[in-house]
């Protein structure tokens, strides 16, 4: 077992039908301590350089329009093997194919609209961290 951080996005969909809190409800309950947070509002730049990885896939542009269409909530996460638990308590990309329990199965409307984000790898969380925190934000 090791101490992770990890990066997550409470997405449009779920700060704009209120469950922000619902939604960190189940990241702590999960075992997991909110480093950092903050509420913003992407902008179309700041979104693209984030995805830039599925610039090719079609649903490009529809994501980062859904993205910049209402505020967000970015967040640091940490505790024992935060990536891979965080992606267990968000649940599969898609919510039909998500676990009960998970965010993406009770609050995600679809594939698209599917309430959060969460880094994929321990490389790729430091990355995300470093892309929208720096190090006098995040306060442990
Ligand atoms: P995320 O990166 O947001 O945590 P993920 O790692 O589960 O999600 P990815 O394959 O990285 O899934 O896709 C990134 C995001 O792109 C998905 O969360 C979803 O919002 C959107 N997306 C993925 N596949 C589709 C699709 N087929 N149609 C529409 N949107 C999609
Ligand atoms: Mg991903």
């Amino acid at each position: 077992m090791a101490l992770q951080r990890t990066f997550s996005i409470i997405k449009p969909d779920a700060t704009r039908r209120n469950l922000t809190g619902a939604v960190i409800k189940k990241l702590e309950d999960g075992g997991l301590r909110i480093i950092a947070s903050k509420r913003i509002q992407l902008t179309r730049e700041k979104a693209e350089g984030f995805y830039a990885v599925h610039s090719e896939r079609p649903f490009f542009g529809e994501l980062v329009d859904f993205m910049i269409s209402e505020p967000v909530v970015v967040q640091v996460l940490e505790g024992e093997n935060a990536v891979a638990r965080n992606r267990e308590i968000m649940g599969a990309t898609n919510p039909e194919e998500a676990d009960a329990g998970t965010i993406r199965k009770e609050f995600a409307i679809d594939i698209g609209e599917n309430s959060v984000h969460g880094s994929d790898s321990l490389e790729n969380a430091k990355i995300e961290i470093e892309y929208f925190f720096n190090d006098a934000e995040v306060v442990g």
